[in-house]
């Protein structure tokens, strides 16, 4: 198995943070896996392409990076199966799918990061999550030193969250995710700006006219670096939300089935007058108020201290605690916003 010591981070996450780790894995396959198991390494993070991370402190954990690549497709009457390696990258992907004639992943492309990431998080974008076709998904647990399949239903989809992100925390490696399409295809034009398509399209329009919105909106982290929406939207009950919405009636809002109401963070940071916000080479991106840059050799901890400070401004106009959608790793793993702050 492929193994670094003493390596710079700082290529392999989107904040471009120069982080060091003492050691790196890539395990390519179940065996390399397997074989890594046996180390019993205690303190560890697994890392994808590290576009939704951020390395807070300059030392790193000991990290593995999972490096199992391969697209095997499948079908019957009715649908597309594809297995898919962890370590493909996310939007070859959906472009693959959509060069193939597999259509349902287009409302998803140019989501930076891997396969192996998605369902972590349970990616989402212009009206689309991508449990919606997630059939099972494959990991390999480190202390069993075998792979078990879990069922969609198991993997415990939520709002950015799944199963991965919390019983299975730290446990083992998602090695493959499997996906099932439907050959009856239905397009999501719901969302602004898809909703200016004008039908018949096709799934390779729906892609273009993404990549070109998501385009227009967000600083490419090649240019800029970040990690996209820094923040979760947050889920208040309904009574919170009537008491803000008599005092900002322009809140945008958004019911949910249990009778929550979802706000936009972007919006929260906003109106805490945080909106171009920029400190030293830290900030708040000028046109999306949800996004923090690195504008040239922030470290992780300045990220971290703004990150912390608008928590604390947004908790003061609202009485909302935003949570984070970037994952924090100090020297020890993985670590909360509000955790770093209080060290600050
Ligand atoms: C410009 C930009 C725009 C973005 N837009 C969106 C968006 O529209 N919607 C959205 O949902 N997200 C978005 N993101 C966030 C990001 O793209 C996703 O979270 C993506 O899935 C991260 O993939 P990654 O491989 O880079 O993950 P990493 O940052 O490397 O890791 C993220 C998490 O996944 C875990 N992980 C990674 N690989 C594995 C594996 N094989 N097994 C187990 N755990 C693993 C890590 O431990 C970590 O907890 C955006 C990010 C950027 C930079």
């Amino acid at each position: 198995m492929k193994i670094q010591h003493q390596f710079s981070l700082q290529a392999l996450n989107s904040f471009n943070i120069n982080a060091v780790t003492p050691k790196i894995f890539f395990p390519a396959s179940i065996n390399e896996l397997v074989e890594l198991s046996h180390l019993h390494i205690e303190q560890y993070y697994v890392l994808g392409e590290g576009s939704n991370t951020l390395f807070c402190q300059q030392t790193a954990p000991v990290i593995i990076k999972p490096s199992i690549k391969g697209i095997s497709v499948e079908q019957d009457e009715d649908y597309f199966y594809l297995s898919v390696g962890c370590a493909e990258n996310w939007h070859d992907l959906v472009e693959y799918c959509i060069e193939h004639e597999i259509d349902g992943l287009e409302n998803l492309a140019l989501i930076p990061g891997s396969v192996g990431a998605a369902p972590v998080q349970n990616i989402g974008a212009y009206g689309v999550e991508v449990e919606r076709f997630i059939d099972c998904v494959s990991w390999f647990d480190f202390a069993k030193q075998e792979v078990i399949e879990f069922s969609h239903n198991e993997c415990q989809f939520g709002y950015r969250e799944s199963i991965f992100k919390q019983q299975l925390k730290s446990s083992g490696v998602i090695t493959h995710v499997h996906f099932k399409l439907p050959k009856v295809w239905q397009p999501v034009l719901s969302y602004q700006g898809l909703n200016e398509l004008v039908p018949p399209v096709s799934a390779s329009d729906v892609m273009l006219k993404v990549i070109q919105l998501r385009q227009s909106k967000l600083p490419d982290p090649k240019e800029l670096a970040n990690a996209g929406s820094f923040f979760k939207n947050p889920v208040v009950s309904a009574t919170l939300f009537s008491d803000l919405q008599q005092q900002y009636p322009e809140m945008p809002h958004y019911p949910q089935k249990n009778g929550q109401v979802k706000l936009a963070a972007g919006w929260l940071i906003e109106k805490s007058g945080l909106k171009g916000y920029r400190i030293g080479d830290v900030g708040v991106h000028e046109k999306q108020a949800l996004v923090l840059v690195n504008y040239h050799k922030a470290s992780g901890q300045n990220i971290a201290e703004l990150a912390h400070y608008i928590q604390k401004r947004v908790k003061q106009k609202f009485n909302i605690l935003l949570n984070t959608e970037v994952r924090f790793i100090g020297e020890q793993g993985e670590v909360t916003c509000t955790e770093i702050g209080s060290q600050l």
